[in-house]
């Protein structure tokens, strides 16, 4: 029985490529802010806030780089100080001393590879330490430049929720999405997909009957829900 609604309701809202599109453009008018929450004045700033935002949430990295980023104006900055000091002023973020590790590490090969400048290229960003896939693909983002789709938890529940992907490995997800998602909106994808889902389309309980692309979406449980009451009917 399962099986049939799922394959009714794929029917029902037709080939995701017809349905990217739609879908992005529905959540752009819908959240016409949807930008990166993170606060930064440079480029040096981006990547730090991202480099501090893994396994923490932006409001607690903005509270942070509030003064962190008065003390640490330039790459040398981070190496100048004590590693304990360092650790201290970033500990509110978590894992703090994995991040001044690589925070130091980064600032370190900026200095000796780049100038002391934030490369633009995604090759050169993979390069530095403790910057994965992830953040590479944030700063190069938010920069302009996207050479890639960043997938995070949102990203990834609401691609499998809609169809897109059945992936579950973020690589093999970003994959499918790269293919399928035109180039122009591989910047603001990601940050549609999480502001639809911090608000709308929630980890545990989506709410489907408010959400504007419920037509489009394969898992829409308002959808499920009629086709139930007319087989029980
Ligand atoms: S219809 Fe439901 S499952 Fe689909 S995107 Fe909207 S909230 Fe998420």
């Amino acid at each position: 029985m399962m099986r049939s609604f799922i394959k009714e309701a794929r029917r029902r809202v037709g080939p995701k490529r017809a349905r990217i599109v739609p879908i992005i453009e529905r959540l752009q008018d819908e959240y016409p802010d949807a930008t990166i929450a993170l606060k930064y004045r440079s480029d040096l700033e981006l990547l730090v806030s991202v480099m501090l935002s893994a396994q923490t949430t932006d409001v607690n990295v903005n509270r942070v780089t509030a003064t962190l980023f008065e003390k640490y104006r330039r790459p040398e900055d981070y190496l100048a100080v004590p590693l304990e000091e360092l650790e201290h002023d970033i500990r509110p973020t978590g894992f703090f001393r994995q991040k001044a590790k690589a925070l130091r590490g980064t600032m370190a090969m900026l200095i000796a590879d780049y100038d002391g400048k934030v490369p633009a290229r995604m090759d050169d960003l993979l390069r530095l330490p403790g910057v994965a896939r992830k953040t590479a693909n944030v700063v190069v983002a938010e920069r302009g430049q996207a050479e890639g789709i960043v997938v995070d938890t949102h990203v990834r529940r609401l691609s499998q929720r809609l169809g897109l992907t059945r992936q579950e490995d973020p690589v093999k997800i970003e994959r499918d999405l790269v293919k399928l998602v035109p180039r122009q909106y591989w910047n603001a994808f990601p940050h549609l997909l999480i502001w639809h889902g911090r608000r709308v389309c929630i980890a545990r309980a989506p709410r489907c009957e408010v959400c504007v692309i419920n037509d489009l979406c394969p898992s829409s449980r308002v959808e499920v829900a009629t086709e139930t009451a007319h087989v029980h009917a």
